[in-house]
């Protein structure tokens, strides 16, 4: 459905084949196995011959319709699922490498991955090197150095970092590297690395494309002749995604442009409000004229995103009043959903690092992640507003 644009697209791509009975929304199909009583017939299917299902570890038709969505709204020859964002990952790398390799990456990645970087891929004696994020120049040297993979993430979590797909995409073609970038934040509504000379893009489904905060999924999206080999990887390895999940993650598919374009527009309107607030250290926000990232973001994004963090004066201290207070967001370890959602790094994506870590790597212990949803933003604004009034004044006159 390439021709139509990609709000009709997130609504009507991939379900047609998927649908039975004159039903007009796609089933979920719960069963494992599917059986045929002509012995040539399911030859013919498990081999691949004729199109068909076999076991529901390697295909499902709920799963298919989902994986024909992404493809379609990332506009990629091919798609396939995973039961997490972390699956898709950590199964996209498996196929690709093997001991002796070397992946260029950068510091700022989704914590999980950067755990794969730091502790899983070390041991199987793959060479990992992660750059500062936003060091176009030094990633553009390490990855002419030689590497089997880059692999970029942008934004990044949780000062919203921005990389220049397109430059860094040409690094790793005339270093003969596979180019992969996660896509989780900025979505297919704003942004398309494969448009922008990536060879496969990564989706936390559990995030924006599902939006409710109410399913798990991965996807990976790039040429047939690369997702056919990420698939054989899961199709073994088996971690495939539920058909309930698909189920879920294809309703809420439908609303992807409505829902990204508010989040982005809210997102926007609080950055700007944070900005007046005296208890705010800083703010960043891609769309925000001071971010580093400014320019290259209004370059290759068509938005700036839903996802914004803050620096708050008092640290830990001021976090610890301030969130409770806050009666329209969930204080929680996700994002992406219809509601607003908040957090300290300090407790969600660097729980892991020590103080010293978090700040070697610019992230203050005052910062708090923020997911916009999709509420009335006066509501968001005015509920900010209470929650910073509520603060005891006595923990800033130093600050
Ligand atoms: C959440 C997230 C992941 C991991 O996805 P899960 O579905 O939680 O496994 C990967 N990358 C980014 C950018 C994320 O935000």
């Amino acid at each position: 459905m390439k021709e139509a644009k990609i709000g009709t697209r997130a609504i009507w791509a991939g379900e047609q084949d998927q649908l039975a009975f004159g039903a007009t929304q796609v089933p979920v199909v719960h069963s494992v196995s599917f059986g045929y009583d002509d012995m040539d017939e399911w030859y013919d299917v498990a081999i691949g011959k004729k199109a068909g299902h076999i076991y529901g570890r390697n295909t499902n038709p709920t799963v298919q319709a989902f994986e024909a969505k992404i493809k379609d709204l990332e506009v990629a020859e091919a798609a396939t699922s995973f039961s997490t964002g972390m699956a898709a990952i950590s199964n996209t790398l498996g196929t690709f490498l093997v001991p002796g390799d070397r992946i260029v990456s950068i510091k700022d990645t989704y914590g999980g991955t950067n755990k794969i970087f730091t502790e899983f891929l070390p041991r199987q004696q793959i060479d990992v090197v992660l750059c500062d994020t936003g060091d176009h120049a030094t990633i553009e040297k390490e990855v002419a150095k030689g590497c089997k993979v880059l692999y970029l993430e942008t934004p990044t979590n949780p000062t919203v970092k921005i990389t220049d797909i397109k430059r860094m995409a040409h690094a790793g073609k005339e270093a003969g590297a596979l180019v992969i970038v996660d896509n989780t934040f900025a979505t297919p509504i704003n942004q398309n690395p494969l448009a922008l000379g990536a060879d496969l893009v990564i989706h936390s489904a559990t995030k924006y494309l599902g939006g409710h905060a109410d399913a798990l999924g991965g996807a990976v999206c790039g040429s047939a002749e690369l997702v056919e080999e990420i698939y054989h990887y899961r199709e073994i390895n088996g971690a495939t995604m539920d058909p309930m999940a698909a189920y879920l993650l294809l309703r809420g598919m439908k609303t992807l442009k409505l829902r990204v374009d508010k989040q982005c527009e809210n997102a926007m309107a609080i950055a700007k409000y944070l900005q007046t607030v005296d208890v705010v250290d800083s703010v960043y926000y891609p769309g925000l004229e001071d971010h580093p990232g400014n320019e290259i973001a209004a370059e290759q994004m068509k938005q700036y995103g839903g996802m914004l963090s803050f620096a708050v004066k008092g640290g830990v201290d001021t976090v610890r009043h301030l969130l409770p207070k806050l009666n329209y967001a969930n204080r929680a370890a996700n994002l992406g959903s219809v509601e607003t959602i908040v957090g300290p790094s300090r407790t969600t994506s660097h729980v892991e690092c020590t103080p010293e870590e978090r700040a070697a790597m610019g992230i203050p212990e005052g910062l708090i992640r923020y997911s916009a949803g999709i509420e009335d933003i006066e509501d968001l604004v005015e509920d900010l507003e209470q929650a910073f009034q509520s603060l005891p004044t006595s923990q800033f006159v130093t600050a």
